[in-house]
């Protein structure tokens, strides 16, 4: 087969490994926390988590620099524990689907919060505000064969120093494997698939000359720098 112009594979690092991970497609939960749930003014006791995507080539390293985007006044953080999958399936059980596992990182699920509630208030898609170019990102995955399941870690994001966010993963309104059991009725989920499982409260704006840094224990951490 001949390709009429080169495509260059998305991968990501993974930690302890000159090894890439590729990556297929990027997944995230939205309002996966209860307090955060309630911060963007929805009833998490009544609407549960739901799915959105963004592009694979959104990804950018957690130390890497990043340009301030496009089209917004108002840039937030979010940050995430991300898990990545070596296998995949239809309708996969939480055992199957925890089997999938091939690693975590450290994510932040970068937003366009102005253009997010114009999309909201006119029942748009959110794709402009949350699938733009480097809006995804991604700490070295470290392997599960190295530190296992993350169940109950503290995640944590601070902007100059300053907290944001502190929480702790285990208070995901669905956890790790209930998210990808409940993605696998949607689609067939494949390996080098990412999956954002949604932040903690406490999501705020990024400015020009910003060091974001953040957090879990136990997986890893970012900082970057927004220029
Ligand atoms: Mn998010």
């Amino acid at each position: 087969m001949t390709l009429i112009f080169p495509l260059e594979a998305v991968t990501a690092e993974i930690a302890g490994s000159d090894a890439r991970f590729p990556v297929r497609r990027i997944f995230c939960v939205g309002r996966n926390y209860a307090e955060h749930a309630r911060e963007m003014g929805g009833a998490p006791e009544r609407e549960p988590p739901f799915f959105f995507t963004k592009p694979a080539d959104a990804i950018v390293g957690g130390l890497a620099d990043i340009a301030m985007p496009a089209r917004t006044a108002n840039l937030h953080h979010e940050i995430e524990l991300v898990v990545a999958l070596g296998t995949g399936g239809c309708d996969l059980s939480e055992d199957a689907a925890i089997e999938a596992i091939f690693g975590y990182a450290v994510g932040n699920d970068l937003t366009r919060r102005d253009l997010q509630a114009e999309a909201k208030a006119a029942a748009r898609p959110w794709d402009m505000a949350k699938g733009f170019d480097q809006s995804a990102v991604l700490s070295p995955i470290r392997r599960v064969a190295d530190i296992g399941h993350p169940f109950t870690a503290r995640i944590w994001l601070s902007v100059n120093g300053t907290a944001r966010q502190d929480g702790d993963i285990s208070d995901m309104i669905w956890p790790v494997p209930a998210i990808i059991a409940e993605l696998s009725t949607y689609v067939e989920l494949k390996a080098g698939d990412l999956i954002y499982t949604g932040t903690p409260a406490g999501v705020g704006q990024v400015v020009a000359g910003d060091l974001v840094e953040g957090g879990i224990d136990g997986v890893g951490s970012i900082a970057n720098r927004f220029i």
